[in-house]
């Protein structure tokens, strides 16, 4: 099959592999469309990942959607069920399917814990955090266990199955803030993931979403998506503007990774409030902590997800969580450095695919 592998910072290399087979409890996928994520780019960008370095070149590529071509046997059609929040039902050779990219042992104590994302064994494609490195869907073919598969409805298309991921990544999120119904809702940066968690805020029930970005098209986007208001956070008139008409927020999802950000939300969120934090931030932070204590905040981190793909696909398939907009640009396989290069200018880009040919 065709690969095509960062091997070295900004380095995409086009590869012939061998075609992987299924094993027991395993499925083969014929990938159809594959997203590129925010931690795609920081490989491309550095070759790494924090501690995280490739040991040889790596295929990336954990948002994928594509079609089962092959079953490895045997498979017991029972045993997905015994796993909480897993798939792999009614999937056979021929299913249309979006995957779930992470294999926790399903052992450890936090795996039984039912936090799977916590898996002091975790395996996840695409990424070199799993040694040996796992292809992901820069490639003809991936092997995944059945139980990670999730049908597509036949009106879903490629492109919307392989935002399944980044769904799931904000429907933790919501899930990790406790309740978002009636809340309002701050989405402190208007990237990828905060567009995904402003969508998902919004069909979980949120009384508000705004999104605060300083750059003014992000704001604009999130609007258009149903956002109540777009505040760049440069301007603190324009902060306290909003916070007056909403009676301020409940609830802030920090989706930015920028430090100013980070201590900016401490001082904004309401008494009593949450904040989530999602983003990843480069560098540690100096933060008022006094106010955790005297506003009883509650700060909770999101990592990837847990058990939520039956609701993402359900959010996805019922379009009351609609990616359409949000796939900004999609490329040929062979086109997949040119992809790259855009996804890292970060620039009106919002998420950005690549379709194998065929
Ligand atoms: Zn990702
Ligand atoms: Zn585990």
């Amino acid at each position: 099959m065709r690969t095509i592998a960062l091997d070295g910072a900004k380095n995409l290399v086009e590869r012939s592999a061998p075609d992987p087979t299924a094993g027991p409890g395993e499925v083969c996928i014929r990938v159809n469309t594959v997203g590129i994520c925010g931690s795609d780019i920081e490989y491309y960008l550095h070759n790494r990942i924090g501690s995280f370095i490739p040991r040889g070149p790596l295929v990336l590529g954990h948002e994928l959607s594509g079609q089962v071509v092959a079953v490895g046997s045997p498979v017991d059609p029972s045993s997905s069920s015994t796993v909480p929040g897993s798939g792999g039902h009614g999937v056979v050779v021929g299913s249309r399917v979006a995957i779930d990219p992470s294999m926790p042992c399903r052992v450890c104590a936090y795996c039984r814990a039912g936090r799977h994302n916590l898996c002091t064994n975790l395996k996840f494609i695409g990424t070199a955090a799993t040694v040996p490195h796992l292809a992901g869907g820069f490639a003809g073919y991936v092997v995944v266990p059945r139980a990670n598969c999730f049908l597509m409805p036949d009106d879903i298309s490629w492109g919307e199955g392989a935002c399944l991921e980044p769904v799931s990544v904000a429907v933790h999120a919501a899930v990790r803030a406790g309740s978002v119904a009636g809340r309002r809702v701050l989405v402190s940066g208007g990237g990828t993931i905060g567009q995904f968690v402003a969508l998902v805020a919004r069909a979980f029930g949120a009384a508000v979403v705004a999104v605060s970005d300083p750059q003014q098209h992000r704001r604009e986007f999130a609007v258009s998506q149903g956002g109540d208001f777009g505040i760049d956070p440069t301007q603190p008139d324009d902060m306290a503007r909003v916070r007056e008409q909403t009676g301020g927020f409940d609830l802030v999802f920090e989706a930015s990774g920028a430090a100013p950000a980070v201590r900016a939300n401490l001082e904004l969120v309401n008494r009593g409030g949450t904040i989530v934090q999602i983003g990843s931030i480069a560098g540690d932070v100096e933060l008022p902590l006094n106010l955790v204590m005297s506003k009883e905040l509650s700060i909770v981190g999101s990592f990837r997800y847990a058990d939520v793909y039956p609701t993402s696909m359900n959010l996805l398939a019922s379009r009351r969580v609609d990616v359409r907009p949000l796939i900004s640009a999609t490329y040929r396989f062979a086109d997949t450095p040119a992809a790259f290069a855009l996804a890292a200018e970060r620039g009106n880009a919002i998420k950005i695919q690549v379709e194998h040919d065929g």
